[in-house]
């Protein structure tokens, strides 16, 4: 049996210097806000570049607090894809704003620059450009289309962490990114974390503060905030699983040429195609086909995981059918939600174990006359 995600494998090597860093920080008596987060928001700045890092509870509440920080709320449009995680309009949802979504391009299944163009509208406060299963999104082209406009760009970077385009890291092109440390991610904590990047120092300062109830460490409320920082046991977690982190992602970059060399030439198989210039954070292995419904059923015979990310479309979900889309509005996103299957990638997998997935992903579409 391989299951889709397993951390255990990769904990292993690291389960004492993991156990030492929550011992460190039960020994230090400070549990929040104390030097771990700082520690670990300078190491992260230092990857990202020049900038300022804000330690968050999660991924959603870094999108959140982003745009209430950014001034996004009530009466502001925001524009994103159809095909991204429930969180990232969840979020845009929450700070009281209407997600206004474009569909995505055939071959990257990222978002459309000419649909880009064309929702804009004068209540456009932000644009939330999600590097989906880790491919980077074409700044260049999404920027100079916002241009000259008050439009904030926020990059969702919960997938693309580790990725890069033109050689900077993904998360160093917009006004704000957002990264999660979901257990799945590529940087994942054992539990939920986040985090926001800026090179704005000024908007990492309220980020600071409204993380913590509109505080600034002075029982003072200087704005709205909320509760939503990240502890100092997961701070110190993931430093240390970022000091692997260079070393995981190798991992996850020869386990994806694995899949590549067996699947190559395989019929009745594509892949979203990447940017050139990029390098995608190898977060998801992703595939599409038509034949799906013969590929799942034949990993489940043999008890191998899959993914599909996502089945559904947002737009055409209970919590969202008030923005008033239909079935058929976003066509590309439509029709590749039934067509996508992500593959098992993490590090701990077995490079014989992605042989074995990819050779039935293979043989199975091989059979298909
Ligand atoms: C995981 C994810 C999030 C949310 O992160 P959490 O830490 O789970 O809140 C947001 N956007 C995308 C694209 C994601 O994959």
């Amino acid at each position: 049996m391989i299951p889709y995600f397993d951390y255990r494998q990769q904990l292993k090597p690291i389960r004492g210097e993991v156990l030492h860093a929550v011992a460190r920080v039960l020994d230090s008596g400070a549990l929040v806000l104390g030097p771990e987060i700082e520690g670990f928001e300078s190491e992260m700045a230092q990857i990202l570049g020049p900038g300022f890092g804000v330690g968050l509870a999660s991924g959603t509440g870094a999108l959140e607090l982003g745009m209430r920080a950014l001034g996004v709320g009530r009466g502001d449009e925001v524009i994103t894809v159809p095909n991204t995680a429930v969180p990232t309009v969840a979020a845009i949802r929450s700070v009281g704003a209407r997600p206004v979504f474009v569909d995505v391009e055939p071959a990257s299944l990222l978002m459309d620059r000419a649909g880009l163009e064309k929702a804009l509208s004068p209540r456009t406060k932000a644009v939330i450009g999600v590097h989906l299963f880790g491919h980077a999104l074409p700044v260049d082209e999404i920027l100079s289309c916002l241009s000259g406009r008050k439009i904030f760009f926020i990059e969702d970077c919960a997938q693309g962490f580790g990725g890069s385009y033109q050689g900077k890291p993904l998360g160093s092109f917009g006004d704000l990114a957002c990264f999660s440390f979901y257990p799945t991610k590529n940087l994942g904590a054992y539990g939920d974390a986040g985090f926001c990047y800026s090179r704005d120092a000024d908007l990492a300062e309220r980020l600071r503060c409204m993380r913590m109830y509109g505080m600034k460490g002075d029982g003072y409320a200087h704005m709205d905030g909320v509760n939503c920082r990240m502890d100092e046991i997961h701070a110190a977690i993931l430093r240390v699983k970022l000091a692997h982190f260079a070393a995981d992602q190798r991992e996850r970059c020869e386990l994806a040429a694995c899949y590549n060399a067996v699947l190559a030439e395989c019929p009745f198989l594509q892949w979203p195609q990447r940017q050139a210039g990029s390098q995608p954070s190898h977060h998801l292995y992703v595939v599409k086909t038509e034949h799906r419904d013969r590929v799942c059923q034949a990993l489940q015979e043999k008890q191998m995981g899959f993914g599909i990310h996502y089945p559904i479309p947002l737009h055409v979900m209970t919590a969202f059918t008030d923005l008033g889309y239909r079935e058929g509005d976003f066509p590309v996103a439509e029709a590749a939600a039934k067509q996508i299957l992500s593959l098992p990638l993490y590090p701990g997998l077995a490079m014989r174990e992605v042989q074995a997935i990819a050779e039935t992903v293979r043989s199975t579409l091989e059979g298909i006359g």
